[in-house]
């Protein structure tokens, strides 16, 4: 047995791995490494499980994900965008104003400098929103488009995840972008990294350099987990035992589910965890699209998605040579199931709406669902989790990553959990 498991092979399993000195089996479901930042080909069109760039500052990061692709990455400079009743407005919008109707425009401002004046407490993130933006922009935009990419209302969720990722401009900046002053497009970071082939999931190589300790057992999907006699089963696969440590970055609804013997608290607590699952719409194109965008959001709330990407627009190598990989986000959850009728061409009836392509360069278009998208901070998360983890900490499970700590991480904050939690428990002197 080796001194340590871990399941499964995203960045954060592998990261954990990479990280320990000592030998480590990781069990994956899947026949390759990555998880959620993984990637997809079909015909040299190239498409990652939802739209991944790397923009992290950390330059331990930055070097262990070039070290993944051989230094073969490219490095642009960000254009994104908003669609919003057949205007194209930069991002973020609430920065550029004036890309948006003029009566539009002038409501955003006015509503944005009357919040300014006024005293308000905030209990969600539509309090956030509204006195962060305006109410005007917030109820004709931020909210329209936190339930179409949330799946739920903006009071429900709180507003301690948001950082830098929703803007909340000076006025100055606002009035800049109203008049057309403004010298940037104002969003929170300018360039990013992606590897030139392969997708976002050729990062996931970094591990390789540590290869000579991992045992990776691929196709292994957990279908059992003893955590009192050590055992886990697989689909079909031999059981395993496992010593005194499991690491796991399995989503912690399907981690508790598989465990025997859980108690009541815990498995109470962890039907209160909410996240969105992604129905990702791949489509490939024999022409190239007329947008320099390399994704951009979509308010009209009778448009299904929230958010298009141009894969080949990221690297020129996603897609073969005058052609084009899109993909269209359809986010869902309990509380906002798919609609019935056929996604796809729902989506490709949008997307005419739109004019971006001509119908007839589609070579193909299919759907992939993410079970695991985003995490929704909403009032119980924290309490949840609390519980959860507890339980698991006193059976010597420990969790890491996106769904295993249930936080907004991106991939480069994946990897540094993994490292963290190596250096805090297994590399103390
Ligand atoms: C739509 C989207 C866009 C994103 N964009 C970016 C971006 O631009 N930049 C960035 O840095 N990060 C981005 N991220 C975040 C990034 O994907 C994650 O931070 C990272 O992949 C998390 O890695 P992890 O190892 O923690 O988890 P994961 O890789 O998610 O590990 C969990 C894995 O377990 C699998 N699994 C579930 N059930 C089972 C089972 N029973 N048995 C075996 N396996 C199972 C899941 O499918 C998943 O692959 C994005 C995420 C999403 C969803």
């Amino acid at each position: 047995m080796d001194e340590l498991t871990i399941l499964v092979a995203g960045f954060s399993g592998l990261s954990c791995a990479y990280h320990f000195p000592g030998k480590t089996t990781i069990y994956e479901a899947r026949d390759n490494v990555g998880g959620t930042a993984g990637s997809m080909e079909w015909e040299g069109f190239t498409f990652d499980y939802g739209p991944h760039i790397s923009f992290t500052k950390d330059t331990y990061v930055q070097k262990l994900l070039a070290q993944g692709v051989k230094d073969e990455y490219v490095t642009k400079q960000v254009s994104n965008g908003n669609y919003y009743q057949g205007h194209w407005v930069r991002h973020p919008a609430i920065c550029n104003l004036c890309d948006l109707p003029p009566e539009t425009n002038r409501d955003a401002l006015l509503s944005f400098i009357e919040t300014k004046e006024r005293e308000s407490e905030i209990q969600n993130y539509r309090d956030w929103c509204e006195l962060g933006q305006g109410k005007y922009f917030a109820e004709n935009f931020t909210h329209i488009y936190t339930e179409k990419f949330w799946t739920v209302k903006p009071e429900e969720m709180t507003y301690q995840w948001v950082g830098e990722r929703v803007a909340k401009p000076t006025l100055k900046r606002v009035i800049d972008g109203s008049l057309g002053l403004q010298t940037d497009t104002g969003y929170y970071f300018t360039e990013f990294r992606y590897p030139k082939v392969g997708g976002y999931g050729s990062y996931s190589n970094f591990w390789l350099e540590a290869k000579d300790r991992v045992n990776l057992k691929l196709n292994h999907r957990v279908t059992k987990i003893d955590l009192n006699k050590r055992i886990l089963s697989f689909a079909n696969q031999q059981d395993q035992e496992f010593g005194e440590t499991l690491i796991t970055s399995l989503p912690l609804p399907e981690f508790i589910s598989l465990v025997v013997d859980v108690p009541e608290s815990v498995q109470e607590a962890v039907t209160k965890l909410r996240c969105t699952s992604i129905a990702l719409i791949n489509i490939a194109l024999n022409e190239q699209v007329n947008l320099p965008y390399h994704w951009f959001y979509v308010y009209d709330p009778d448009i299904l998605t929230p958010r298009i990407s141009i894969y080949s627009n990221i690297s020129e190598l996603n897609a073969p040579e005058g052609c084009t990989s899109l993909q269209a986000e359809v986010p869902y959850s309990n509380t906002r199931p798919l609609p019935v009728e056929s996604l796809v061409e729902r989506v490709l009836d949008d997307l005419q709406k739109m004019k971006m392509f001509n119908p007839d360069s589609i070579l193909k278009a299919w759907q992939v669902n993410v079970k695991y998208g985003y995490v929704i901070y909403d009032q119980n998360r924290e309490a949840s989790l609390n519980i959860i983890h507890d339980w698991m900490r006193s059976k010597n499970v420990e969790p890491v990553g996106r769904f295993g700590l249930w936080q907004y991480l991106w991939s480069d904050q994946a990897i540094k959990s993994g490292k963290k939690l190596i250096e805090s428990k297994f590399l103390v002197t």
